[in-house]
């Protein structure tokens, strides 16, 4: 109880901040595996047994659901239920990950300091490795060997751990850092008859600086025969190795691709080259929270891991990882036994843009792996692939997608394409037909979002339609964020002047790589093709749905505030008071809606 007065001291406005700094699908996603479904996540729900997921996630509302269990609420509560953890240390977990200091609580201010600490220790660290790379021949000539210029290697703040065994505790003794304190972030190993060592010796030293630009942990390269040729910070406060990736502090708003490798080395190497958008994931595989992450960027991704099986291997499960999250990337493949570092090296920038140029979506990346090693020539090799491919169609959920891989699917391999397009769906049917009371919810749910497909249809079939709705282009009427996208889109392309009409194939190409349109772009085009044309007394009655709407969305707003009101702790004559004004806006509401 004293705990919460306490705590009741922390401004409203604060925790609010919080809330709003954290990203609930990237704390729930550290524990919960999930998958995109549609605005939402949904995953297997942490509080209860379960094997198909009812756990939901909606990024917008900022909450958490599980239908079957009924555990809910915001990021707070997931928290406390997930960590169990008390209200106030959950706002001070959160506060931490977002590094909001809470003015005036004891504890925040504790966690803040020490974790400032940590940041100086590591920069610390940073400022001796990168010190001693300028003592070392080797060191120097290592990096000259790979390419790297004196420029490149101060950008990245490069450095040399030396071969002794207490060359950074000696050093840091200095700067009065306590061999404990080089423990917690793992620069140091305790050992009971040693006492203190480096862990980091004779390597080149990679500082990993989170998005802000602070060191969170080393990653170091061996330059001599270790076994272990790649060595990372261990785990600590400030190093979590899944939710950052390397680089990904130099990536700037104006780049519009992000482009995923391997190793620290291809990152450095494509930087100094002129392709400053190269990151890295830190010496794991991709992890769900870092696609979350890239995802976010809402850029073009592209994966360029070695041209080795290994590296083939990585991406066909980078791939999976981001398909879960519903985003699609772009892969490229460079010549047998390459990495980035060695084609860039080699062939020079122009080259490499080339080759991203030419980069494969998945479906065209795994149809080309298929083909490897087979000889059409023999009926076998022929029928194989052709049932590998159409395994591979199946997963792709938009027919409209779906149907032009097949039909160039169809004439490369000389096939008639309705007979094979027909054999597909067949292989889909089976697939769909365990799922009926899935889709059947999904097709009343479509039906209740018809509005906003309406209004983006109606628009994009004529400049004076669109003159005449385009007033209704709000968070009203497009609730969903991809239908307010889409109309922005299309009012930028009427912004043309001699623009009479938008054609489908126009919105298809732009959100073509757009995954998470897909699910309203199909539903407009296949009203489109059902529907042709807008008669005019369509758009006067879909006038009248949108006032409509309006009202209804007030209405919503009021039920809300109804709501809020119920809860809040204030004088009763008060709340009554509010409560009579509320009502009496709802009924007025009411009889609006009536008419
Ligand atoms: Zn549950």
């Amino acid at each position: 109880m004293k705990e919460v007065n306490r705590m009741g001291r922390i401004p409203e406005s604060v925790i609010e901040e919080i809330k709003h700094a954290v990203d609930i699908v990237e704390i729930i996603g550290r524990s919960v595996k999930l998958k995109s479904a549609g605005r939402n996540y949904l995953g297997l729900c942490p509080f209860h047994n379960e094997k198909t997921p009812s756990f939901t996630i909606s990024p917008d509302k900022g909450i958490f659901h599980c239908f079957g269990c009924g555990e809910g609420g915001d990021v707070i509560s997931f928290v406390m239920k997930h960590r169990n953890m008390s209200y106030p240390e959950a706002i001070r977990f959160l506060a931490q990950e977002a590094g909001i200091r809470i003015e005036g609580d004891a504890e925040s201010d504790k966690s803040f300091e020490r974790r400032k600490r940590f940041y100086e220790i590591n920069s610390l660290a940073g400022r001796y490795y990168f010190s001693e790379l300028y003592q070392s021949a080797e060191a120097l000539a290592y990096l000259k060997r790979r390419g790297i210029s004196p420029n490149t290697a101060k950008k990245f703040g490069l450095g040399y751990a030396p071969r002794d065994w207490d060359g950074l505790l000696k050093a840091m003794e200095k700067e009065k850092v306590a061999p404990e304190e080089l423990a917690t972030l793992g620069l140091v190993i305790a050992n009971k008859q040693k006492g203190y060592f480096d862990r980091f010796r004779h390597r080149i030293m990679f500082p990993i600086l989170n998005r802000s630009g602070k060191i969170i942990g080393f990653g170091g390269r061996a330059l001599g025969d270790d076994p272990a040729k790649y060595l990372n910070s261990p785990e600590s406060e400030l190093f979590h190795k899944g939710q950052h990736l390397y680089a990904l502090n130099f990536l700037e708003n104006k780049e519009m691709k992000i482009l995923l490798v391997e190793g620290y080395m291809d990152v450095i190497s494509l930087h100094q080259h002129d392709l400053p958008f190269a990151v890295a994931s830190l010496g794991t595989a991709l992890t769900q929270e870092q696609a979350i992450l890239l995802a976010k960027y809402k850029k073009e991704i592209y994966i360029c891991y070695d041209s080795d099986k290994a590296g083939i291997l990585a991406a066909k499960r980078a791939i999976e990882v981001f398909r879960e999250i519903d985003c699609t990337p772009q892969i490229m493949r460079l010549e047998q036994g390459m990495d980035p570092d060695d084609f860039i090296r080699h062939y020079g920038k122009e080259a490499f843009q080339k080759a991203m140029d030419n980069a494969l979506l998945p479906v065209e990346f795994e149809l080309s792996l298929n083909k490897e090693g087979l000889n059409f020539n023999l009926p076998k090799d022929r029928i194989l692939y052709l049932e590998k491919a159409k395994r591979l169609f199946i997963k792709i959920n938009r027919k409209l997608i779906r149907d032009e891989y097949i039909k160039r699917f169809a004439k490369e391999m000389d096939l008639d394409e309705e007979t094979f397009k027909n054999e597909v769906e067949s292989l889909m049917g089976r697939k769909v037909r365990k799922n009926i009371p899935m889709r059947k919810k999904e097709r009343k749910r479509e039906l209740k979002a018809g509005l906003e497909e309406d209004v983006l249809r109606y628009a994009m079939e004529s400049r004076a339609i669109f003159d005449k709705i385009k007033g209704y282009f709000t968070q009203d009427i497009l609730k969903k964020d991809e239908a307010m996208e889409l109309a922005d889109f299309i009012t930028c392309l009427y912004d043309e002047k001699d623009r009479q009409k938008i054609n489908m194939d126009e919105i298809i190409e732009h959100y073509r790589l757009r995954g998470e349109m897909s699910a309203i772009i199909d539903s407009i085009a296949r009203k489109r093709e059902r529907e042709k044309g807008v008669p005019e007394k369509a758009v006067d009655e879909m006038i009248m749905r949108f006032n409509r709407a309006v009202l209804e969305g007030k209405k919503q707003h009021l039920l809300c505030e109804i709501e809020l009101l119920s809860d809040a702790q204030m004088e009763e004559e008060e709340k009554k008071r509010l409560m009579k004004e509320l009502l009496t806006k709802m009924h007025q509401l009411d009889i609006e809606l009536k008419i």
